[in-house]
């Protein structure tokens, strides 16, 4: 396995979660922004990196970003407990 990959987090957005509050477009523009209806969407999972991808995710007054890692699968963000 190699750590160098590009992209190891992908993130998605639960739309009914999502309340315009562009937190997530203002820390990673590159991979947000919000549509006509003011809902974020994806424009990218490249625009900006891993780490930017979940600080955005982190920063969502409503947990709307939900952040998956490529290699396992697993849910980063939200954490589920278990
Ligand atoms: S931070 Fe959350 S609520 Fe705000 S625009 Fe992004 S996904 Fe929507």
């Amino acid at each position: 396995m190699t750590d160098k990959k590009i992209g190891k987090y992908t993130v998605k957005i639960i739309r009914e979660k999502c309340i315009g509050a562009a937190s997530c477009t203002a820390i990673a523009p590159g991979v947000f922004e919000l549509d006509e209806e003011q809902i974020a969407r994806i424009i990218s999972q490249q625009g900006n990196d891993d780490e930017t991808k979940l600080l955005a995710a982190q920063s969502c007054p409503t947990a709307a970003v939900i952040v998956v890692d490529n290699e396992s699968g697993d849910q980063v963000w939200p954490i589920i407990s278990k």
